[in-house]
């Protein structure tokens, strides 16, 4: 990692605000044409929504193994800077010539970190994992996942029992420094890419669906953390209320989603999820019944391929028809679905032990400068001189589609690197 002084000096760099897979794809292809780049990131670890992610689609592969890749790439690069718990607090210029101030949140634990745990185990203070969706509870000092890079423990302070020191001493390298304060940065950088990424819907927002009022209603996204081996469950499909492997199990697509109460537009991947995760379930329970209720499939391109083999492997079966309701059975906890099955023409109500809501993508656009527009669904629209957004901030997508924005980013944001270089 960075070798080169972010702060003085350092003009000719770019700045990347986000570290999810798209931030740090145009972080790696700058730095690595050559061009000092800085990565700022929110939370404690890099890799955003991918980190979370079981096995990704098409090719079914477990994240990491492309997520550790370009993580080595970042660290092997002296031309990468790499800030983590910051956040942009402001920038001004003009193309070639921006001023950014960054703000960066205490870690309390330094370097010496081994990551031998005894910190944790000593740790009084357990708060709900938000890695896991609030799906299990984790310490107020922690690693944020098994495989967060930097490999490094973080003390969520807000947390902490007030006075208590007990992680101070239990830690043997001396690795705990419950006086670090917040810093901020300013940097001078010739343009800056905005990577900042998506959340999920608040599936609690659509009444109908049951999500937060039946525990066997849950979302795409925790269904990602519940098969994941480090996940709340040690990689199993559970119902939340009893614990039970569920025997039949329904995906309700677009929940929010191409509805004008909710989010007006279509987030693309979620057809292609869900069918991704038929496969996660049909592994663990082969004679599971598992339902897919759509609007339209979606699966463009290449997807489509995938979508047919998923489909015909897994044995899923589609319904037609956009879910009206979610009701739970009071002794049961099973779930009553009703939908209209559009090519039957009929309304249709049938029993599941789980129902899976694929909620949509919600852009993150709270840190873009002033001067970025956005477009009639909330993405970023504009896209420079000097100011980028890359990523699922400008537009839901898939991984490969996420990195060939983040890669075409780079390259926009590098020539203002260049023009700055010619005209100074
Ligand atoms: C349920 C589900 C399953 C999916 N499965 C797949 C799959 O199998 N295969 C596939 O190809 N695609 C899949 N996708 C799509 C995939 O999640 C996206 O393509 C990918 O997350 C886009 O990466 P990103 O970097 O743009 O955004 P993100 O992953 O959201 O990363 C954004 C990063 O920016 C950080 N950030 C946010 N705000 C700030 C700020 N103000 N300052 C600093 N940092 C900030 C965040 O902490 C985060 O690290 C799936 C999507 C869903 C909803």
């Amino acid at each position: 990692m960075a070798n080169f002084d972010a702060e003085n000096g350092a003009g000719g760099a770019i700045l990347v605000v986000g570290g999810g897979i798209a931030g740090v794809s145009c972080a790696i292809e700058a730095a690595e044409a050559g061009c000092p780049v800085i990565l700022v990131e929110k939370s404690a670890y890099l890799g955003g929504h991918v980190a979370g992610f079981h096995r990704y689609f098409p090719k079914l592969c477990p994240p990491p193994c492309g997520l550790e890749i370009d993580f080595k790439r970042v660290q092997n690069n002296p031309r990468v800077a790499v800030y983590t718990l910051a956040e942009l607090e402001s920038i001004s210029g003009t193309p070639g010539h921006y001023e950014a101030t960054i703000r960066i949140a205490p870690r309390h634990v330094t370097g010496a970190c081994t990551l031998c745990g005894a910190c944790a185990q000593v740790c009084p203070v357990e708060i709900p994992d938000p890695f896991n969706c609030g799906m299990s509870r984790t310490k107020a000092i922690r690693l944020a996942h098994r495989m967060a890079f930097p490999a490094q423990y973080f003390i969520e302070r807000g947390a902490c029992a007030s006075g208590c020191d007990l992680c101070m001493h239990a830690c043997r390298y001396k690795a705990i420094d419950l006086e670090q304060k917040e810093t901020k940065k300013v940097l001078h950088v010739a343009s800056a890419v905005f990577a900042t990424g998506w959340a999920p819907y608040d599936a609690a927002k659509i009444d109908n669906l049951g999500f937060g009022k039946y525990p066997n209603v849950i979302t795409n996204v925790m269904l990602e953390r519940m098969v994941s081996v480090d996940g709340p469950t040690g990689g199993k499909i559970l119902r939340p209320s009893d614990g039970a492997a569920p025997r039949s199990i329904a995906f309700v697509q677009c929940a929010g989603s191409r509805d004008q109460n909710h989010l007006p537009y279509c987030s693309g991947v979620c057809c292609t999820a869900s069918l991704k995760q038929a496969t996660y379930l049909r592994d663990r329970y082969p004679e599971a019944k598992i339902s897919l209720f759509y609007i339209d499939l979606r699966t463009p391109g290449r997807l489509e391929d995938f979508a047919a083999r998923t489909i015909a492997a897994n044995g899923v079966e589609l319904i037609k028809g956009k879910v009206g309701k979610v009701v739970e059975q009071a002794d049961s906890r099973d779930l009553e679905v009703t939908a209209e099955d559009v090519l039957d023409g009929k309304k249709m109500t049938r029993l599941y032990d789980l129902v899976v809501l694929a909620v949509g993508m919600v852009p993150q656009t709270g840190s873009l400068p002033a001067g970025m527009s956005l477009d009639d669904f909330g993405f970023a629209a504009s896209s420079g001189p000097g100011l980028y957004a890359a990523g699922c901030v400008k537009r839901p997508a898939e991984v490969a589609v996420s990195i060939r924005d983040a890669t075409g980013m780079a390259l926009k944001a590098m020539q203002n690197v260049a023009s700055r270089a010619n005209h100074g």
